[in-house]
């Protein structure tokens, strides 16, 4: 099968020979010619098998087809809603380089920059429109986007829209929209809500499924290891020393944790950037430039931050903290084996988190191969007691990073730093003499006799609380359920607005969250 089979114009199939794709993918030779005769869609299937060229080629013909000689101000023909900034970008990026030659115009606008240059953006109208949808609705607001003419909608990442509480957002901005239009709608689950929410905004919709949402990607090596909550940056430290990598992202469930892990790796002469909420869009990019660049090759980052983020050239995915709502798993570790590359998923499961473990081989049918403890694990946690990583003054994306990165893909620049003997078996024993350490203090007991296993400081078990809230922002609590009223504006989110904005839909800001600065997220 080839793109010329599939109908596309001339125009496009040279945008894609530009871009050396030689072939289409399964959800590409499914959707194409589906979305070309005008019918509506529904796509399930996740980032990484080329859905966004199946939704964005065909809607580009059909657009240029119809092309009018002049938009109104703040005209949209063609909308893609997407729950993140960075999917936001990677979309309109695709679609500008697919439609190079076709003379598409294309904008896209997000939380976080300028609301006038939002504004700036749409305001001779466009062809093509990715938005997030809270910034979407401000521009409603001030009247600056006119949506009454458009030809197609794209739903993108529904399932992860409505788990970010876009849910009131999305329909407000469904009622501002024509009901004749082509509604292309993708989500990776299909959970009823999901599935509900199809059936209304879809009509007729032809289905194309590429891989059914509970199967993990067969070429992911899976694996698991047992260890202490405590001491999994020990076993990370390790890994990143031990492990040839091309590109790894490291999952935290939190924010803080996220930053703690990048303290900790550079204590090790590892160096890494965190991506969450709490770093401002500048700094967002410049980590994510510096891992696709593979100069810090290096991501820690939470599941909100990490969505969509498409980067060839994963080889590791690092599941620091287990998600606990199983979907996440297979979410995260599709970011590796793109391409047909073989990929590797790591999991470090604590004691408190083998009942998310049990939910992830459920759902993904498969047992994770089991990988113990490395040899001279022992004494690379005793090592990592006597590091102490400075907290950073600000969270400035690391220009040491790359003055710390030895260039050698992910390894310490010096491997003895953690005062890691390598290969000596005794390291795993404990030391019959406890010489004092310089700072006086006494050195901390062995850790698989000290401390019964899963019992953690103090410290850690306060993250840990915080890791999983009990309200958060309509999102699936511990054990897969959600919060009754999901979508609902989170309690304390600062984000109060004046009451009867003239919004359509009642100025109901509908759940639509505050960025995720005030969340643990
Ligand atoms: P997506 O699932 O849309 O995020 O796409 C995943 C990645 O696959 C992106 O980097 C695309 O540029 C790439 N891609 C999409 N379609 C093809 C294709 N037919 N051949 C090769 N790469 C592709």
């Amino acid at each position: 099968m080839t793109f010329e089979q599939l109908g596309l114009s001339k125009p496009l199939l040279q945008a894609l020979a530009a871009k050396n794709y030689s072939q289409p993918t399964p959800i590409q030779a499914q959707a194409i010619p589906t979305v070309l005769s005008g019918r509506d869609l529904l796509g399930i299937a996740q980032t990484g098998t080329g859905k966004t060229a199946a939704f964005m080629l065909p809607s580009l013909d059909r657009l240029s087809a119809n092309k009018p000689q002049v938009l109104r101000p703040g005209q949209i023909r063609m909308l893609v809603l997407a729950p993140t900034r960075e999917l936001a970008s990677q979309i309109a990026a695709s679609a500008e380089a697919y439609g190079a030659q076709m003379k598409m115009s294309v904008g896209v606008i997000f939380g976080g920059v300028a609301n006038q240059k939002s504004v700036r953006t749409v305001q001779r109208g466009l062809d093509v429109l990715v938005a997030t949808p809270g910034r979407l609705l401000d521009l409603v607001d001030q009247r600056a986007v006119d949506l009454r003419a458009l030809e197609i909608l794209v739903l993108d990442e529904a399932d992860q829209m409505l788990d970010l509480g876009f849910i009131h957002a999305l329909k407000a901005i469904v009622r501002l929209i024509p009901a004749k239009r082509q509604t292309l709608f993708f989500s990776a689950t299909m959970p009823k809500m999901i599935k509900q929410l199809a059936d209304t905004y879809l009509t007729n919709p032809a289905e194309v499924a590429v891989r059914p949402a509970a199967t993990t990607a067969e070429r992911v090596e899976q694996q698991v290891t047992f260890v202490n909550q405590a001491e999994k940056t020990a076993l990370l430290t390790m890994f990143f020393q031990d492990t040839k990598i091309d590109r790894a992202l490291v999952f935290s469930r939190t924010k803080h944790g996220a930053d703690k892990i990048v303290r900790f790796l550079e204590a090790g002469g590892i160096g890494a950037n965190a991506i969450h909420g709490n770093k401002s869009q500048p700094q967002r990019e410049r980590a994510l430039g510096l891992f696709r660049s593979g100069e810090v090759p290096i991501l820690v980052a939470t599941d909100i931050a990490a969505r969509g983020i498409d980067i060839p050239g994963v080889s590791h995915v690092i599941n620091y903290d287990l998600p606990n709502v199983a979907e996440q798993y297979v979410h995260r570790i599709g970011r590796t084996a793109r391409a047909g590359a073989a990929g590797i998923a790591v999991a470090y499961c604590a004691d408190d988190e083998r009942a998310f473990l049990r939910d992830i081989e459920r759902l993904t049918r498969q047992k994770l191969s089991v990988v113990p403890l490395p040899e001279g694990f022992v004494a690379a946690v005793q090592a990592m007691k006597s590091l102490k990583p400075e907290p950073r003054r600000a969270p400035q994306p690391n220009q040491r990073n790359r003055r710390n990165e030895s260039g050698a893909r992910g390894h310490a620049r010096d491997p003895q730093r953690m005062g890691l003997p390598r290969n000596d078996p005794r390291q795993d024993m404990p030391q019959g003499e406890e010489r004092p350490r310089s700072d006086g203090r006494r050195r901390a007991p062995h850790p698989a006799t000290a401390r019964p296993h899963g019992e953690r400081p103090a410290q850690q078990r306060t993250e840990h609380t915080h890791a999983r809230p009990t309200t958060d922002h309509g999102r699936p609590q511990a054990g897969g359920q959600r919060q009754g009223s999901g979508g609902q504006r989170p309690a304390g989110n600062g984000g109060t607005r004046p009451q009867g904005t003239g919004r359509p839909g009642g100025g109901n800001r509908g759940g639509r969250p505050s960025g995720n600065r005030n969340s643990a997220y």
